[in-house]
């Protein structure tokens, strides 16, 4: 199992490229972490098509992170390629994996142009389900911080993972994933929806240090949100609350969803143990090590 950065730089990153990563499982399916505001552009650049595409998982609704869906949605619904034919004409959607209070988000933000459909009859009948596959959790913790919050468990195609609502912006739907890396059938204990080893991503977050040391102990690697810009109300993750972390902790650590001025922390970086993202690289999610 791998994961490739198509982007790995912030919401107002020129240089670094907004939010998407493929990630491939083990049966060979391709998925999207987010799809962005540049996604559509990344992907072309890297020779990935919208038809190599399995489904999407979507953390959180802002423009970095899913401005690049409706051309997603759009590309599948009306062109075949690769052998896939549209969905227009009978081809398989992509399946789209988020929480579903995140869901509703991303429906609000995509309404106003997938609504329309060429269908005479009813043409503004278009739903997320017109052009995704929607998956249902398999499993719903109880809710915890927020009115919303409930941790959803999803299992399907080979993919199993966690989208555990994390702090954002105060009040707003969003996610960090915990994505099973173990072999299916791995699982042991009482709970066998907990799997014993997870590759995690932070979505956009604030640190919580109880929460990466709750799950060091089976995860491989954490793909971390890092800002180095420190201001009142921070909805990121604060480098200076990253460098407080233990040193088991920060050595597992990709920073990612960093700003432009990047190369200006590196080297404080690097010398506590992170490792940095750039668009590009891959990484094996088992070993959580970097293979490119
Ligand atoms: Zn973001
Ligand atoms: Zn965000």
């Amino acid at each position: 199992m791998t994961l490739r950065f198509f982007g790995a730089g912030g919401a107002f990153s020129r240089k670094y490229g907004t939010t998407c990563s493929g990630i491939t499982l083990r049966n060979g399916h391709r998925w999207l972490i987010d799809c962005g505001r540049q996604a559509p552009d990344q992907l072309h650049a890297a020779g990935v098509s919208w038809h190599d595409i399995e489904g999407q998982i979507i953390t959180h609704v802002h423009g970095d992170h899913t401005f690049g869906l409706e051309d997603f949605a759009f590309s599948r619904f009306f062109h075949s390629d690769r052998g896939i034919d549209s969905v227009r004409d009978g081809g398989p959607r992509p399946k789209l994996v988020c929480h579903r209070a995140v869901r509703e988000e991303v429906w609000q933000t995509m309404a106003a142009a997938l609504r329309y459909v060429p269908d005479p009859e009813s043409p503004t009948s278009g739903r997320l389900e017109t052009y995704f596959e929607v998956i249902e959790p398999s499993k719903v913790e109880p809710p915890a911080a927020m009115p919303w919050s409930r941790a959803e468990h999803f299992a399907v195609g080979g993919l199993r993972m966690v989208a555990r609502d994390t702090e954002h912006v105060p009040g707003k739907p969003s996610t960090s994933l915990e994505i099973a890396v173990d072999e299916p059938g791995d699982a042991t204990g009482s709970d066998s929806m907990v799997a014993p080893k997870i590759a995690w991503w932070s979505g956009d977050v604030t640190v919580m240090p109880d929460l990466l040391a709750e799950l060091e102990p089976r995860t491989s690697v954490f793909f971390h949100d890092c800002t180095f810009t420190e201001y009142p109300g921070q909805v990121h993750g604060s480098f200076q609350a990253l460098e407080a972390l233990p040193e088991v902790i920060r050595r597992k650590i990709v920073l990612m969803h960093h700003e432009d001025d990047l190369e200006e922390h590196r080297a404080r970086a690097e010398a506590l143990g992170f490792r940095i993202a750039l668009p590009g690289q891959v990484y094996d999610l088992v070993t959580g090590q970097r293979l490119e």
